[in-house]
């Protein structure tokens, strides 16, 4: 077993253009285990030379296509990418710290999509999750000046084919960052006296609506009934909420979404 520093050291050694065989001798550990740590199951791509072969976009690599698709329904719901230097630049993911489950989840999914080290900063309320590569702005093109829904933001075709074929991730993103499962009680007067009666349902509330799109594309594909409606907020902008109420609609949600937790 090596510890989680030394496979991060390696990845990060790979990432600067190190050799396997320098890193192996570096860090004590074999071949073989950097290049499983780097794959895990996934087939070696053919250019082991290139340094970003994890970039989809740039080079042959390719992401965990769940995590990616979960990683970026959180990137269009809470994310935004800066510049650090030298052509770094940082993935952010802001998590409310009422929700710690899923700022561990989106520190695992980060290092999945690539190998790189995922740091917390604290804000108030909130935590910041973020990475840094040189590639962010390759696997999320939809950065770009000004706020989300001020600009086009529209999936290139190997993205939608890794939502289309990982929706509930990519739904599960956008409900963790922009949504939340609600439950309302409500209280009827049946043959037997008063009765307590459980309505739970998700929202999800956007700026964009092509965000709101893509989410109602997704509920579509999996055959979940949803609602919309457009709360006016003048004279900024108006917000696009989507609501899942439906009993089945619901429970096919819970099935991989659930409550924040
Ligand atoms: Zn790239």
């Amino acid at each position: 077993m090596h510890s989680r520093e030394i496979v991060d050291e390696t990845l990060r050694l790979k990432a600067l253009g190190m050799t396997d065989h320098a890193i192996a001798a570096q860090c004590s550990v074999s071949v073989q285990a950097l290049r499983h740590w780097r794959y895990g199951t996934r087939r070696a791509p053919h250019t082991t030379a290139d340094r970003s072969f994890y970039c989809p976009v740039c080079a042959n690599g390719d992401v965990d296509p769940a995590a990616y698709s979960y990683l970026l329904g959180l990137y269009l719901g809470d994310g935004y990418i800066g510049h650090i230097r030298n052509g770094v630049d940082y993935l952010s993911i802001a998590c409310s710290d009422t929700w710690p489950g899923l700022i561990e989840e989106c520190a695992e999914a980060i290092p999945k999509v690539f190998p790189v080290k995922v740091f917390r900063v604290r804000r108030k309320g909130c935590t910041e999750v973020k990475g840094a590569s040189k590639h962010w702005r390759c696997v999320f093109p939809q950065n770009g000046r000004g706020m989300k829904h001020s600009r086009p933001i529209v999936l290139d075709p190997w993205q939608q084919q890794i939502v289309d074929d990982h929706t509930p991730s990519f739904v599960r993103g956008l409900i963790h960052s922009d949504g939340c499962r609600v439950s309302n009680r409500v209280r009827k007067k049946t043959g037997e006296g008063w009765k307590y009666y459980e309505y739970p349902r998700y929202f999800f509330s956007n700026t964009s609506q092509e965000i709101s799109d893509l989410l109602t594309n997704g509920l579509d594909r999996l055959g979940i009934a949803w609602k919309r409606r457009v709360e006016e907020k003048p004279p900024h902008h108006d917000a696009f909420i989507v609501s899942v109420a439906q009993k089945a609609a619901v429970a096919r949600m819970d099935e991989f979404v659930g409550p924040k937790y």
